[in-house]
C-alpha cells in the first residue's frame, strides 16, 4: 500500500464525529516490531554496525538534551527517567548481542535491535521483581526511539508534529494525544480501539474526528500521504482524488455545527418525556473549558468531569491549588447547576509512558486503587473539591469501586478531610454528596449495601460492559461484541436503579450509551434520574424524549429486561426509536 498512490477506501469504526482532510503523520511508527529485514548483498556488516552506533549516539544525545530541557518541578522526576533510558541505550550487553545478530545472521540493525531488546523485555515482564518490571517501560521507550531512528523517522516522532496533520497510530493513548495536541491534530486513525475506548472519548471532547479499529498495519502508510477521514461513518480514504476531496470538503462545511439546525430549539427545552416526567440531561467533560460547551448544548449540569485529564496533560498530579482553581471555575460557570466530579481514574489506558507496566492494566491498579495507594493525593483532591463546594453544588464520586470495604475506606478519608477543614475554619458545603461510579459487576451485586453508604450512584456503562461481558473496550477484534444490547447489562442496570431508589438515593448513568438515541427511552423507563454523555448529543436526546410517554418508556424497559438475547433487545429498541423519530419529526 505504501507505494500505491491510487485512491484507497478503508473501513473502521466511527470513534469521534467530524470530517478531517490532511497529510498523514505516522505516530510511533517503530513501536511494534519492524518487519524483519536481512542485509542485501551490497550491505556490509561493518556499515550496519556503524549505522547502529550512530543511531544509538543520536538517541543518547536526544535523551540528554531532553533531560537538560525538562522544566521546573517535573525536572527531577523526568531526569531520573532520562538517566535510566540513557543507561539502557549504553548497555554493553545489548550492544554486543545486537552486533552479534547483525554479523552472524545478517539481520538489518533495526530487526536485530528489535529482537534482542524484545527478548530482554519478555524476560523482565515475567520477572517477579517490581523494580525490573518498572524498567520495562523505559526499555520500550528506548526501543521505540532507536528503531525510529534506524528507520529514518526521527528518534521520537512524538516531538516532530509541527504542522496540522492526521495522526495514524497502531495504538494511541489519551496521554499521547494530549502531548501531541496543540491545534495540530486534525484527526486520529488507529488500528486498534473501539468507540468507547478512551482515545475515542478524548477525541470527541477535543472535537477531533477519529476512526478506530482500522484493522490494517498503519506503519505501511507513507508519511505525508493525503488522507480524508469521516468520523461519522468510520471511513478512511488514502490518496483521495479531487472529486472525493470536494465531496468531503462540502460534507465538512455542512456538518461543522455540532447539531443540525432543526434541533436548535431543543437545547433550552427541559429534559422530560411528553407527559412531563423529568430527567436531568447532563454533560460529560474531560476539561474545564468544556463546561461552556455543555451549557451551550443545554446541559442541566455536568454529570461527569473526568479529572484525570488534569494529570494526563502534564504527566504529574496537579497541585491542590490548581485543582481548586479548576473546580471553582467550573462551579462558577455552571452558576448553580450541579458539577459531578470523579476523582482521578488513572490507570488502564489513561496512563503515562513512565507508569509501571501491568500485564492486565484494565484489571490493574486503576482508579480508586491507585488513589488508595497515594492517600495524600486523594485527600488533596477531596480538599480542593470541598473548598470549591463553597461556590456552588459539587457532587463527588469515586471510580472502580468493587467492594463495601473500599467505599467505607473512602468515606473515612472523606470524613477526615471534612473535619480537617472544619478545624481550620475553611468554608465548604457540609452537604456535599459523596457517591460512586457503579462500573464493576461486583458493585452491581453489592448495590443494596453500597447504597446505604453512598449519597448517589452513577453507572459507568463503558466499563460495566467490558467487565460484564469480558470484552476489552479497546480491542478492535472484539468490535462486534462492544455494544450495549446484552441483556446481562440491562438486568444489572435494572437492579442498580432499584437498589438506589429503595435507599432513596439518586441514580444516574454517565456511560456513553446514555446519549445513544437507541438506548435513552429504555434508560428513562428503568427510572434513571439523570443521563450524562457528550454534550453534542443533548439537543437530539431531549427532542426524542419529548416524543414518548413515561409509561411507554417503562413498558419498553420491562420488555428489554425480560429479553434473552442481544438481538431481541436491539430489535425492541430499534422499533421504539423509529416511532420516536417519526413522532418528533427529527
Ligand atoms: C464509564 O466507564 O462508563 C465511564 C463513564 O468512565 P470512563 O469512560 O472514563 O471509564
Ligand atoms: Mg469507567
Amino acid at each position: 500500500m505504501a507505494a500505491n498512490s491510487d485512491e484507497t477506501r478503508l473501513r473502521g469504526v466511527a470513534a469521534s464525529p467530524g470530517i478531517a482532510l490532511g497529510p498523514a503523520f505516522v505516530y510511533r511508527i517503530g513501536q511494534d516490531a519492524p518487519p524483519v529485514r536481512s542485509l542485501s548483498d551490497d550491505d556490509t556488516v561493518d556499515s550496519e554496525h556503524a549505522r547502529l552506533d550512530s543511531a544509538l549516539a543520536a538517541v543518547r544525545n536526544d535523551l540528554l538534551k531532553m533531560k537538560k530541557e525538562s522544566p521546573g518541578s517535573v525536572g527531577s522526576a523526568l531526569a531520573k527517567i532520562f538517566d535510566a533510558q540513557v543507561m539502557i541505550v549504553e548497555d554493553p550487553a545489548i550492544h554486543a548481542q545486537v552486533k552479534q545478530a547483525i554479523e552472524s545472521r545478517r539481520l538489518a540493525a533495526e530487526s536485530a535491535y528489535a529482537e534482542v531488546v524484545g527478548d530482554a523485555q519478555k524476560a523482565i515482564v515475567r520477572s517477579n521483581d517490581p523494580y525490573l518490571r518498572e524498567m520495562a517501560n523505559d526499555i520500550e521507550a528506548v526501543k521505540t526511539r532507536v528503531i525510529n531512528q534506524l528507520m529514518g523517522h526521527g528518534a521520537d516522532s512524538r516531538h516532530t508534529l509541527d504542522s496540522p496533520s492526521i495522526v495514524l497510530a497502531n495504538t494511541i493513548t489519551p496521554a499521547d494525544i494530549m502531548s501531541l495536541h496543540k491545534g495540530l491534530v486534525l484527526g486520529v486513525v488507529t488500528q486498534t480501539g473501539g468507540p468507547t475506548s478512551h482515545m475515542a472519548l478524548l477525541a470527541k471532547s477535543l472535537g477531533i474526528p477519529a476512526v478506530a479499529g482500522l484493522g490494517i498495519d498503519l506503519r505501511t502508510v507513507r508519511p505525508e500521504t493525503r488522507i480524508v477521514i469521516d468520523g461519522f461513518s468510520g471511513t478512511v480514504i488514502l490518496n483521495p482524488k479531487a472529486h472525493t476531496i470536494e465531496f468531503f470538503e462540502r460534507k465538512r462545511k455542512r456538518t461543522h455545527s455540532p447539531w443540525p439546525k432543526k434541533l436548535e430549539a431543543f437545547r433550552e427545552a427541559p429534559g422530560a418525556t411528553k407527559d412531563g416526567h423529568r430527567i436531568a440531561v447532563m454533560a460529560n467533560i474531560d476539561l474545564v473549558g468544556e463546561t461552556e460547551l455543555a451549557l451551550a448544548a443545554g446541559a442541566a449540569g455536568v454529570g461527569l468531569y473526568r479529572t484525570e485529564y488534569l494529570f494526563l496533560q502534564k504527566g504529574e498530579y496537579p497541585t491542590e491549588a490548581l485543582q481548586f482553581d479548576m473546580y471553582r471555575q467550573a462551579v462558577e460557570t455552571l452558576n448553580g447547576r450541579p458539577l459531578v466530579v470523579r476523582t482521578f481514574d488513572i490507570g488502564s489506558d489513561k496512563t503515562t509512558p513512565d507508569a509501571p507496566h501491568e500485564a492486565n492494566p484494565a484489571l490493574g491498579v486503576r482508579g480508586l486503587r491507585l488513589s488508595m495507594e497515594r492517600p495524600a493525593t486523594l485527600q488533596a483532591q477531596f480538599r480542593a473539591l470541598l473548598m470549591a463546594s463553597a461556590f456552588g453544588p459539587v457532587w463527588v464520586m469515586v471510580p472502580m469501586i468493587a467492594s463495601v470495604e473500599e467505599l467505607e475506606e473512602v468515606k473515612s478519608v472523606w470524613l477526615a478531610v471534612k473535619s480537617g477543614l472544619r478545624n481550620r475554619k475553611i468554608r465548604f458545603d457540609a452537604k456535599t454528596k459523596l457517591g460512586l461510579m457503579v462500573e464493576t459487576p461486583a458493585a452491581v451485586c453489592m448495590a443494596p449495601e453500597l447504597a446505604r453508604i453512598a449519597d448517589f450512584f452513577s453507572v459507568g456503562t463503558n466499563d460495566l460492559v467490558q467487565y460484564t461481558t469480558a470484552v476489552d473496550r479497546g480491542n478492535a477484534r472484539l468490535r462486534s461484541l462492544q455494544h450495549y444490547w446484552h441483556p446481562a447489562l440491562w438486568r444489572q442496570l435494572d437492579g442498580v436503579v432499584r437498589a438506589g431508589h429503595r435507599a432513596k438515593i439518586p441514580v444516574g448513568i454517565c456511560g456513553e450509551m446514555s446519549g445513544d438515541p437507541l438506548a435513552v427511552a429504555a434508560l428513562v423507563g428503568l427510572g434513571f434520574n439523570s443521563l450524562s454523555f457528550h454534550p453534542n448529543s443533548i439537543p437530539r436526546v431531549k427532542a426524542l424524549l419529548r416524543s414518548a410517554t413515561y409509561a411507554s418508556c417503562r413498558k419498553l424497559a420491562t420488555d428489554v429486561v425480560a429479553s434473552a438475547t442481544s438481538a431481541k433487545v436491539r430489535a425492541l429498541l430499534k422499533n421504539f426509536q423509529k416511532r420516536m423519530t417519526v413522532n418528533s419529526r427529527i
